[in-house]
């Protein structure tokens, strides 16, 4: 028998390649737009007519090639972006394959004129499914210009896949997007028929996702720093308030490339657990940045998945950075403008965790002058973080800064009353503060449970009775398996015989109560909460325990437990709201106040 193996043709090759690398007009928008990005463009223009189908172009104002280079380009597998096997793992181009320019070349017909700069004239190049018609001295501007016409016309079952117009549109402009969000410092304009749909002059990130996504942004921004030995983070992420039901406004980019990570994006949704409606998705823009030998992004071709060799430490870094902007910026209302991410350094420094602590070591004792500089700095740097002026919030505190002891108690008591049992209320300087006491106290108990449990370092009140209490066999197994993260808590439990415990001791820094009721109903809460949320576990119960154990609506309290809520609450990393989402205080204004008198 006859051999019957034979090598195919080029332009066949290109073709199944091009199955890969373009299967739609947004993908031959990205390659052609990374491309223009890798040849250092400061400007890149995008030119589509019926989304792409009849033809998509790109100008930049880059590097440009040769006419050697220019003809090399079409070749599948020529890059001149890496050379041996190494350069995979020092990546800091977007291309690296070779294949995009070949695989379009294939399946439409592509026409590049590009000049070098120090070239009197360009290159002008047309192909047709992977077939030079033309190659000719042109007269163009430096840079590169490719356009790709009748995507699909030699693969007619592949245009009959394309989608509607306003899908491909879509796709299209979503890629435009990652890209530009990711170089800001680029321009780039998005032309489609006769309209100038975007029209992005370079400059810092903040400006560039309100360039996107429109001025309502500049209000929900909050800034998001993180730098470990292994990575660097930095971006933005929206409010919790201003959190949509639709998932899509959210952007990972890692070393600049847009990257799709179930895995981090869920790091991202339990920083904000809690604090967002059911099912509303966060908007962010992270970036990471880490050593291109710790990632491999050569998984798929079109290079949106890639792979970390230290996957869950990266988790935790995204998880503690947006946690930590969470807390300290919940409430930013407006981003400064001058001030890009790299300078915000001020208001992470003051992490969450040391203002609580701070607060924590202070909070009941009398401020020491040597502190008191300290606080200052510390409440200067979190300013921004709380809506309420900062004139305002010191009225908690002044208290103490003034050591006013005479006229602690007077001021008080002029300024701050219960309403209904339920509310407290509080004279600010721009208006009138209510406080759901409640809630508060839920976000309060939660932040010192969780902070004792990290720290170790518990109170426990001895029980001068203990109780024994009796479970079904299958919450008296789950209550053994996390009998360390319940002493973490503060109590003091006991086996005393089958299925029953004894209560020694409950946690030190809780309102009196009863020990059984206590205990009982942490675990019922702690049920409650594992079937709706998944947080760790010591997480939960902390929740769970601060929801049972908190003052409740109704709860008659007298001025110094007032006043040591409101202090208490703003002390916390993340005061607005209880740790079931609920909000724990707002601002009636007095401008507000003022239209009712007009
Ligand atoms: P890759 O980007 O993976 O190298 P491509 O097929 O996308 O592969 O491009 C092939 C080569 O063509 C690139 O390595 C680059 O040298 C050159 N090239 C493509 N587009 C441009 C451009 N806009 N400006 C300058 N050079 C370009
Ligand atoms: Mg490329």
């Amino acid at each position: 028998m006859p051999d019957i193996i034979q090598l195919l043709p080029d332009s066949i090759a290109n073709q199944i390649a091009a199955g890969e690398v373009v299967q739609r007009p947004a993908s031959a928008v990205k390659e052609l737009m990374e491309n223009s990005i890798d040849a250092e463009a400061s400007f890149v223009r995008l030119i589509i007519k019926e989304s792409g189908k009849t033809l998509l172009q790109v100008m930049d104002d880059g590097k440009g090639m040769s006419e050697t280079d220019a003809r090399m380009s079409l070749e599948r597998h020529a890059t001149s972006k890496i050379r041996k096997a190494e350069d995979l793992f020092q990546l800091r181009t977007m291309g690296f394959r070779g294949e995009a320019l070949a695989s379009m070349a294939a399946v439409s017909q592509l026409e590049i004129r590009t000049r070098l700069a120090g070239d009197e004239l360009g290159t002008l190049l047309v192909v047709e499914a992977s077939d030079v018609k033309r190659q000719e001295p042109v007269a163009c501007d430096k840079g590169t210009s490719i356009s790709v016409k009748n995507l699909f016309y030699n693969i007619p079952a592949r245009r009959n896949f394309l989608k509607s117009n306003a899908n491909e549109y879509q796709h299209i402009v979503d890629e435009f997007q990652r890209l530009a969000l990711a170089h800001p410092e680029i321009a780039f304009q998005l032309i489609e028929g006769d309209t100038l749909e975007f029209d992005l002059p370079p400059g810092k990130l903040s400006q560039r996702i309100v360039n996107i996504f429109g001025k309502a942004y500049q209000e929900q921004l909050a800034p998001c720093r993180e730098e470990t030995a292994l990575v660097k983070i930095s971006g933005y992420l929206g409010k919790p308030q201003a959190a949509r039901k639709k998932r899509g406004e959210q952007f990972l980019f890692v070393n600049k490339r847009f990257i799709r990570s179930n895995y981090l994006n869920h790091a991202v949704m339990t920083a904000f657990q809690g604090l967002l409606p059911e099912n509303s998705f966060p908007f962010y823009v992270l970036f990471i940045e880490i050593d291109p030998r710790h990632i491999d992004v050569n998984v798929h071709p079109t290079k949106t998945e890639i792979k970390f060799d230290d996957e869950r430490a990266v988790y935790a870094v995204v998880l503690s950075a947006v946690r930590q902007a969470i807390g300290a910026h919940n409430l930013t209302p407006a981003i400064d403008f001058d001030a890009d991410v790299n300078i915000i350094s001020k208001l992470s420094s003051s992490s969450a965790q040391s203002k609580e602590v701070y607060f924590e070591e202070r909070f009941g004792s009398p401020l020491k002058t040597s502190n008191r500089d300290n606080w200052e700095t510390i409440f200067e740097g979190s300013r921004e973080a709380f809506l309420i002026p900062k004139e305002d919030i010191p009225q908690v505190h002044t208290l103490r800064f003034e050591s006013a002891v005479n006229q602690s108690s007077e001021i008080t008591e002029k300024v701050c009353f219960q309403l209904h049992n339920r509310y407290i209320v509080k004279q600010v300087k721009s208006g009138l503060l209510f406080i759901d006491q409640q809630a508060a106290h839920e976000r309060i108990l939660f932040q010192k449970f969780l902070q004792q449990s990290r720290t170790k370092s518990v109170q426990s009140q001895q029980s001068l009775f203990p109780q024994a209490l009796i479970f079904n066999a299958a919450d008296f197994a789950m209550i053994m398996e996390m009998q360390q993260e319940i002493e973490a808590l503060g109590f003091r439990i006991e086996v005393f015989g089958k299925n029953t415990l004894l209560v020694n001791g409950i946690p030190g820094n809780i309102p009196s109560s009863h020990e059984k009721e206590l205990f009982e109903g942490l675990i019922e809460q702690f049920k409650i909460n594992q079937s709706e949320l998944s947080v760790p576990l010591s997480e939960n119960l902390a929740r769970a325990l601060a929801k049972r154990a908190a003052i409740k609506a109704g709860q008659v309290l007298g001025s110094e437990e007032m006043k040591g809520l409101v202090g208490g609450l703003f002390a916390c990393a993340t005061p607005n709201y209880a740790p079931d989402g609920r909000p724990t205080f707002f601002i009636f204004e007095l401008t507000k106040i003022e239209t009712y008198f007009r």
